[in-house]
């Protein structure tokens, strides 16, 4: 049986200053020193989880740099097409680069969350359970413009369904028993595309994974730059969403101040449910007794030995010392509520 109320994060974490401004001059260093950057970023951001006293820690995704260093880097077949993209003005997801699509879509050499995965699994201290993430195919063909082979969307995301999958696999060999699949951009186009068809595409890619570890998805209605994309109500999603095969769903709620909260009721029937108690949005500090009020209200619908608590989101977009105390309040919280059980 799980933890009762068990305290666990999205993925991201966010970068610190150093790493932000190394991220812009890049080209200055020589790839042992960018090894040795990143190794000194994940420790940083173990270092923060584990002294809030996280369940699950993941490595805050501070590998996750640049073009070359994320996932587009490991895809052949693509390149940066920047032609549409407003550089300045107020941020919105217009601001995010795109991909041309320039040949076959193939990742030979995987898409790097193993090497994560196993950099947390040298640098982690014995204790917590450590986390991979990685995004789905729905929400990685977001960013690639379709072409004369590949039409649309979902075209795309059919070709990168097997490249997510292979990962999955390689991720379990490699010991992970933790993983989300982040499709945030089905929480966000729930409302105006076929859910089933979601369902579909996310079943296919967990297929070979199933069972093996414990897996999670991270539904949210957008963070990029702090700002939300989506039509942020759980209803388009309901009843399809609850045929994912997942242990544990991840739903953002406290931007969206609980609204819905009673729907969670529906997914707790089925599978564990990780719930956004922490704003990531908002540079109000949750206070102990604030995360401990939100969790007695989620345990009204959600039993305790099926609830996680997390922040909305990744925290990349929420400044560190605002999401250090953030973690250190919510583990507070849940402390408090689980010695009341
Ligand atoms: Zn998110």
């Amino acid at each position: 049986m799980q933890t009762p109320i068990r305290t666990t994060v999205v993925g991201s974490y966010p970068f610190p200053g150093w790493l932000s401004f190394a991220s812009q001059h890049l080209h200055e260093f020589g790839p042992a020193d960018i090894e040795e950057m990143i190794e000194d970023a994940v420790i940083a951001a173990i270092h923060d989880q584990t002294a809030a006293g996280l369940d699950v820690i993941t490595d805050g995704e501070q590998t996750r740099l640049d073009f070359n260093l994320s996932f587009y880097g490991y895809i052949k077949g693509i390149s940066p097409d920047e032609s549409a993209t407003r550089k300045f003005g107020p941020a919105a997801h217009d601001q995010r680069g795109k991909h041309q699509i320039t040949g076959h879509l193939a990742a030979p050499n995987g898409l790097g969350v193993v090497q994560e995965f196993l950099r947390l699994k040298k640098l982690a201290p014995a204790g917590p359970v450590l986390k991979a993430s990685i995004p789905g195919p729905y929400t990685l063909s977001g960013r690639l413009l379709p072409n004369g082979e590949y039409k649309d969307r979902f075209a795309i995301t059919e070709a990168l369904l097997p490249l997510v999958q292979k990962e999955l696999e390689d991720l379990v060999a490699a010991g992970c028993r933790e993983i989300t699949i982040d499709e945030p951009s089905m929480s966000c186009y729930a409302y105006k595309e076929d859910t089933k068809r979601f369902v579909d595409i996310f079943n296919k890619t967990v297929e070979p994974v199933a069972g093996k570890c414990n897996l999670s998805t991270h539904l949210c209605f957008g963070n990029f730059k702090g700002r939300p994309v989506g039509y942020r109500s759980l209803k388009p999603m309901l009843p399809d969403f609850l045929e994912f095969k997942v242990n544990e769903i991840h739903i953002e709620m406290a931007n969206r101040e609980f609204a819905e909260i009673e729907l969670l009721s529906s997914f707790a029937e089925r599978m564990h449910v990780a719930v956004g108690i922490i704003d990531v949005k908002n540079y109000y500090i949750e206070t102990p007794e604030d995360v401990a009020e939100r969790i007695k209200r989620c345990l009204q619908y959600i039993p305790a030995d099926k609830l996680s608590v997390a922040p909305d989101c990744g925290l990349s977009q929420t400044a560190r010392w605002a999401s250090k105390q953030k973690l250190v309040n919510m583990v507070r919280g849940a402390e408090q509520v689980r010695k009341s059980l």
